[in-house]
């Protein structure tokens, strides 16, 4: 290990947590009969697709989904031999060695489907596709005027296996938006169409969201993403444990006086005599330079104030009268169970949702550390 791969900003990926999330979640698709995808594309929203991916098939999910086929033959290259889904390529990928490793390829246009068939004929093996109607999020999968022709080119396909008809949400995480139901019409509607051309597919719709609020959307499979990192994307309770920690350490304390100011700009001025610690992570680490004099750390079991700019290597906290010791343990976000600050809070903070803080937390300089990883 370098010196630079020191703990100074340290993410811990708790899989105890992701087991359990994927439990509760595959237990509630269970309960309509319905398998569970879990969704590990963006590196597993930056927690490792890999040690995510297994501590997911060990909590009960079946099936892994990626965005790009390179995700997807990264974990089967890594010995993942689960049924597989990848969802967003360019026009110029080859399909063939997806079509090799048994991963599963959504096809939106006649386009799509026409060159997915072309790469399985070249492998002399028929591709499993995943066909996918755009309900009304309008922006990946099929539009409904093309659907009647996607689903009847699909199904003369010699080398396309069919294996499901999908769709995606816009609004499941406002229960209640009336485009759920909307979407969920559209939805029945695209399956009868592909019934009619003699498609028998397996159905999925349900994003995180619906997962936990619309039984009645799980159809065969649920394809939880965010959840399963312990994150909830609903305005109702769920029992849910976050995955992810961020931490760091205090590496200087000094006794500042009142009228002192810190960090760039001077945007902070000590009102009192007051000991301020250091603490080497910043932007350059992950932690938004918008959340300057905006958050908060867990130092000794109580809150303390960032105080000033937030830098690119560091972060200057106020402790008051307090005297942290060298090395101790900084908790810049985590689960939140002790009244210490959450991805979710940053995401209110800083205007976006925690999904973006947890996903831009892969920095080649944060060390990432795992808790409970699957014995193999
Ligand atoms: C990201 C994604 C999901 C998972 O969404 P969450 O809101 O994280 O549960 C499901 N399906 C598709 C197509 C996605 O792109």
């Amino acid at each position: 290990m370098s010196l630079d791969q020191s703990r100074r900003a340290e993410v811990v990926i708790d899989l105890h947590a992701i087991r359990y999330n994927v439990r509760l979640l595959a237990g509630r698709a269970a309960d309509s009969g319905a398998a569970t995808m879990a969704v590990v594309k963006a590196d597993g929203y930056g927690h490792g697709a890999l040690p995510v991916a297994r501590a997911a098939l060990d909590g009960g999910a079946t099936w892994l989904g990626t965005c790009s086929l390179a995700e997807a033959l990264d974990l089967r290259a890594a010995g993942i031999t689960a049924p597989m889904l990848s969802w967003l390529d360019t026009p110029d990928v080859d399909f063939a060695p997806g079509i090799e490793q048994g991963v599963d390829i959504s096809v939106s246009s006649l386009a799509e489907l026409g060159r997915v068939a072309t790469a399985a004929s070249r492998v002399g093996r028929a591709a499993r596709v995943h066909l996918k109607l755009d309900t009304g999020l309008a922006r990946n999968g099929c539009h409904q005027a093309d659907w009647p022709a996607l689903v009847k080119a699909a199904a003369a396909e010699p080398y396309l296996d069919v294996v499901a008809i999908w769709s995606h949400l816009a609004c499941a995480d406002e229960p209640g938006h009336h485009s759920i139901d909307a979407q969920a019409d559209r939805f029945h509607a695209g399956y009868a169409l592909a019934r009619d051309v003699g498609l028998n597919p397996l159905r999925h719709l349900a994003n995180s969201a619906a997962t936990l609020t619309r039984p009645d959307l799980h159809f065969d499979l649920v394809r939880p993403g965010i959840a399963i990192y312990g994150l909830n994307p609903v305005p109702q309770q769920e029992d849910l444990r976050p995955a992810m920690t961020f931490r760091s350490t205090v590496v200087l304390v000094k006794r500042i006086e009142a009228g002192e100011s810190v960090s760039y700009g001077h945007t902070w001025t000590a009102s009192r005599d007051t000991n301020v610690a250091l603490v080497p992570a910043g932007y350059g680490d992950g932690v938004p330079r918008t959340l300057s004099n905006r958050m908060g750390v867990w130092l000794d079991g109580r809150r303390c104030p960032v105080v000033g700019r937030v830098c690119m290597d560091q972060i200057v906290v106020d402790c008051g009268d307090d005297v942290p010791e060298l090395g101790a343990e900084v908790i810049l976000f985590g689960t939140g169970t002790d009244g210490g600050p959450t991805a979710r809070e940053w995401a209110d903070t800083a205007g976006t949702i925690d999904y973006e803080i947890v996903t831009g937390m892969y920095r080649p300089r944060v060390v990432r550390t795992y808790l409970g990883a699957v014995a193999r």
